[in-house]
C-alpha cells in the first residue's frame, strides 16, 4: 500500500481503524446508542469552542454537511450571499439554487484570502441576505479565509453564516462562537478518520431560523430538522452508521491527546512552503496559505500526471492533483491531521525533489534539505 499524503481523505491511525471492527449494540432500539451519539455530538461542540451549539453527525461524506445547511436554510425566493475565492467556495451556490435560492456571488481573487475590509465596504450597500456561505480552507488551491473576522462581520449586519470548515478544523484553530451559524466538517480530512460522515455544528440562531420555516424542506436526507428532538424521542431518522462512529469517537480522543496539533500544522506548512520557494517552485497562493494543504505550481514543461505517477511508482507516496481551473497547473500536498508528521513530509519532500529533477526540472536546492533546514530555524 502506498502512503497518502493527499488533502483527504488522509492516514487513518490504526486505533481508529480497529475501533470500526468492534461488535456493535442496533443503533434504532438500543437506549445506550443514543446516549454515546449524543455525548459525541456534545464532545464535538465543546472541541469546536461551545457547547450551547448543537453538533448533529449525519451519515454521509461531507458534502452532505453542506448540502443539509443550505436544504435547511433555504426557502424558495431566499436571497443567499456566496463568498467565492475558490471551487468550492463557488459551489456552494449550485446548493443554494437547487433548494430554490438566490445565491449572488462575491467573487474575489483565487489566490488570494477573503479581504474584510473590501467585503465590509460591500456589505454596507448589500446586506439584504438570509445567510451567506463561506469556506474556511478552498483545499483545490490551499487558500485560508480567516473566518474568526469574516463571520462577525457577516453577523454585524444580520446575516447568518454557514461555513465549509471540512479541510481545515482540527488543523486550524476554530470557534464556532465567532459568529458562526452552521459550521460543516468531515470525517476524512485533519480528524483523520475514513470518508463516511459529516457533522454540522448549529448556532442557536440557525436553529431559530430553521424551525420558523413556512415551507417544508424540500429533503428527507438533508434534512436537519428531522433531527431536532432526536434525543428526546430517541428517535433517528435513519439506521445511525455506527461502526463509522466508532472510529470517529477514537479520532475525536486522538485529537484530544494531541494539544500541539495546531502548532505542528503551522510548523510544517510554513517549512513545506519554505521549502518550495527555496527550490524555485511557485505557491498557487499569493497571500492566505492554508496550514493544511500546500498547492504549488507545476513547473514549466511538465505535467502534472508526470510527477504524480512518478511519486506514486517510484516511491509508494500518492500527492493530489488539483481540478476545475487548476487541474493542469497545480499539485497539493495535503499536510492535514496524521498525514502532518515530520517524518512522512521529510520523505515526501525528498522523494518530489528526486521525481522533480528526474523529470528534468532545474531546482535551486534540495527540497528535503530546505525542509528540514527550515524546520530547525
Ligand atoms: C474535502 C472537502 C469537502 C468534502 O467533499 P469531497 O467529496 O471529499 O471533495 C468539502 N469541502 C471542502 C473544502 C473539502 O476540502
Amino acid at each position: 500500500m502506498y502512503k497518502l499524503m493527499t488533502a483527504g481523505p488522509t492516514q487513518v491511525p490504526e486505533n481508529v481503524r480497529l475501533a470500526r471492527s468492534r461488535v456493535f449494540p442496533n443503533p434504532d432500539q438500543d437506549p445506550k446508542f443514543v446516549e454515546f451519539y449524543h455525548n459525541t455530538c456534545r464532545q464535538l461542540s465543546s472541541l469546536l469552542g461551545s457547547a450551547e451549539h448543537e453538533t448533529l453527525i449525519l451519515g454521509g461524506e461531507g458534502i452532505l454537511g453542506l448540502e443539509a445547511a443550505c436544504a435547511t436554510l433555504t426557502e424558495p425566493g431566499d436571497c443567499v450571499l456566496v463568498l467565492d475565492n475558490g471551487i468550492f467556495g463557488a459551489g456552494f451556490a449550485d446548493f443554494v439554487r437547487i433548494y430554490g435560492g438566490i445565491p449572488t456571488l462575491y467573487t474575489t481573487d483565487y489566490h488570494r484570502e477573503l479581504d474584510p475590509i473590501a467585503l465590509r465596504a460591500y456589505l454596507e450597500n448589500h446586506h439584504d441576505f438570509k445567510y451567506a456561505t463561506l469556506v474556511h480552507c478552498d483545499t483545490p488551491s490551499g487558500i485560508l479565509n480567516d473566518i474568526s473576522v469574516l463571520c462577525p462581520l457577516l453577523k454585524e449586519f444580520g446575516i447568518l453564516s454557514v461555513v465549509d470548515s471540512v479541510a481545515a478544523m482540527f488543523g486550524e484553530p476554530v470557534d464556532v462562537k465567532n459568529g458562526i451559524d452552521i459550521l460543516c466538517g468531515g470525517s476524512q480530512k485533519a480528524l483523520s478518520a475514513p470518508p463516511g460522515l459529516a457533522f454540522v455544528t448549529i448556532s442557536p440562531d440557525a436553529w431559530h431560523l430553521m424551525k420558523q420555516r413556512s415551507t417544508p424542506v424540500a429533503s428527507f436526507y438533508a434534512n436537519l430538522l428531522t433531527f431536532a428532538t432526536y434525543y428526546e424521542d430517541q428517535w433517528f431518522p435513519y439506521s445511525m452508521p455506527v461502526s463509522d462512529l466508532y472510529g470517529f469517537e477514537v479520532a475525536l480522543e486522538n485529537v484530544l491527546a494531541d494539544p500541539k496539533r495546531i502548532m505542528r500544522h503551522r510548523e510544517i506548512a510554513s517549512a513545506c512552503r519554505s521549502a518550495l520557494e527555496a527550490g524555485g517552485i511557485s505557491l498557487y497562493p499569493e497571500s492566505g496559505y492554508a496550514n493544511t494543504v500546500t498547492a504549488f505550481c507545476v513547473p514549466e514543461g511538465l505535467t502534472p500526471k508526470a510527477i504524480l505517477d512518478g511519486m506514486l511508482k517510484n516511491h509508494g507516496i500518492m500527492l493530489s492533483g488539483s481540478f476545475g481551473p487548476f487541474a493542469e497547473t497545480v499539485l497539493r500536498i495535503g499536510h492535514m491531521g496524521a498525514n502532518c508528521n515530520y517524518k512522512d513530509m521529510e520523505e515526501t519532500m525528498g522523494a518530489l525533489n528526486n521525481v522533480l529533477s528526474d523529470l528534468g526540472a532545474s531546482l535551486h536546492c534540495h527540497l528535503g534539505e530546505a525542509f528540514r533546514l527550515s524546520l530547525a530555524h
